[in-house]
């Protein structure tokens, strides 16, 4: 894709109605990183949303609300005692990409190999839209599809709202990459709620290994109301194979991913109760 003029509205309805204006000619710019994985021959107007004060970690409520220009370095540096998205963001990409891409641009296109999709489905995140007004969009229903086709009238993601970890919740990622910054083959993401010993809900996403992040249920209903044990969490992993077909990837066979996946789903569920039992000490 080329780009063959950049436009920088002062206010987020100044951008919507450029965006409108456009249509299909005009695409909103944040850090500009997908660009490259872009490989259409089309011509657009960009259209800067990274000057419209969105670009923000604040506490609010029962939620932390990350403005969806916040680079993910900002992210990976953040730090409360229930800040959950610093661990994946530390694992993507090179700093130099950190420092420019943004929640928003790794949420609104979704690339098979995207993590914070992952991350947000399994801490049942709300995504903020603005159109004519704002409408908050719960994390089931806003990665249900590719979310570009949410935005082709013109309308921005302006905030991702990431609930508090209560008492007695954790929350673990594993992310399995050739090196550190290379693209994940697989990524596993996990938050749960004990009582207890026991699981009492549970939310389990998988990415990379799957053609685009989505939930695994079969797995979350073979853990609710189970111990949280080694040995559960190994079973429950080998029922994945009923939500989701592995990709072969990076010369790595649909079998051999399978495995990875299940071994990493394991880890990320440890490192969830961890979490879970640490906060509660
Ligand atoms: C070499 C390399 C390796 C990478 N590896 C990984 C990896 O392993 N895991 C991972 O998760 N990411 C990885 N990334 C980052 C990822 O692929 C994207 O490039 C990045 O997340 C895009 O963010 P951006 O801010 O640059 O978005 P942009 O490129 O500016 O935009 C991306 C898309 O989102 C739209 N958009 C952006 N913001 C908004 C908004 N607020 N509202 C509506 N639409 C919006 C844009 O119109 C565009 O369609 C990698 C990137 C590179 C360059």
């Amino acid at each position: 894709m080329k780009l063959c003029e950049f436009i920088r509205p002062t206010s987020l309805s100044e951008a919507r109605d450029k965006l409108r204006e456009l249509g299909p000619q005009g695409m909103a710019l944040a850090g500009g990183t997908a660009l490259h994985f872009l490989q259409d021959q089309t011509t657009r107007r960009a259209v800067d949303i990274t000057r419209l004060g969105l670009s923000f970690i604040r506490k609010e409520g029962d939620f932390y609300v990350v403005g969806a220009t916040t680079p993910l370095a900002d992210i990976q540096r953040y730090r409360a005692p229930d800040w959950t998205l610093h661990e994946v963001c530390r694992r993507i990409a090179t700093h130099q990409v950190r420092n420019i891409s943004t929640i928003g641009g790794n949420i609104c296109r979704v690339f098979p190999w995207a993590d914070l999709p992952v991350v947000l489905l399994a801490l049942d995140a709300r995504m903020v839209v603005f159109s004519d007004k704002e409408e908050e969009i719960v994390s089931d229903e806003f990665f249900d599809g590719q979310p570009t086709q949410r935005f082709a009238d013109g309308s921005l993601l302006t905030a991702v709202k990431v609930p508090l970890l209560r008492a007695h919740q954790g929350f673990g990622v594993v992310k399995v990459s050739r090196n550190s910054a290379a693209f994940s083959l697989v990524t596993m993401a996990v938050s749960l709620e004990l009582d207890g010993e026991v699981i009492k809900t549970v939310r389990v996403a998988a990415g990379g290994a799957v053609p685009f992040p989505r939930r695994l249920p079969t797995v979350e209903a073979a853990l609710v109301g189970r111990e949280a044990k080694s040995e559960v969490f190994r079973e429950a992993a080998t029922k994945a194979d009923s939500d989701v077909s592995w990709r072969g990837r990076e010369s790595l066979s649909p079998d051999y991913v399978r495995q990875l996946a299940e071994v990493s789903l394991h880890d990320a569920l440890e490192r969830a109760v961890s979490f879970a039992r640490a906060r509660n000490a």
